[in-house]
């Protein structure tokens, strides 16, 4: 079961620990660090490329949702990682 941590960053949105993520990076999610939302992610050049590789892995995986990935990267990742709880 995931647990959420508040974002180290924007101390807003929900992040998850680092087991977490490396459970999440098991099961073909995004590599990021423990206390990071995707946001936050999304906005790090540092961090972005794993976002950015993940979002079009997916891409050519899930063709049916490729438009729904390229306007709403950030919601598709939230909800990819929900499901995977
Ligand atoms: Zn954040």
């Amino acid at each position: 079961m995931a647990t959420t941590i508040p974002c180290t960053r924007c101390g807003k949105r929900t992040a998850y620990t680092e087991a977490d993520y490396v459970a999440l990076a098991a099961k073909g999610g995004p590599v990021l660090p423990g206390g990071v939302c995707f946001p936050c992610a999304w906005r790090d050049p540092a961090l972005q490329p794993a976002l950015r590789e993940y979002a079009e892995r997916k891409k050519t995986e899930t063709i049916c949702r490729a438009r729904e990935l390229l306007v709403r990267p950030l919601e598709f990742i939230d909800r990819f990682v929900e499901s995977l709880w």
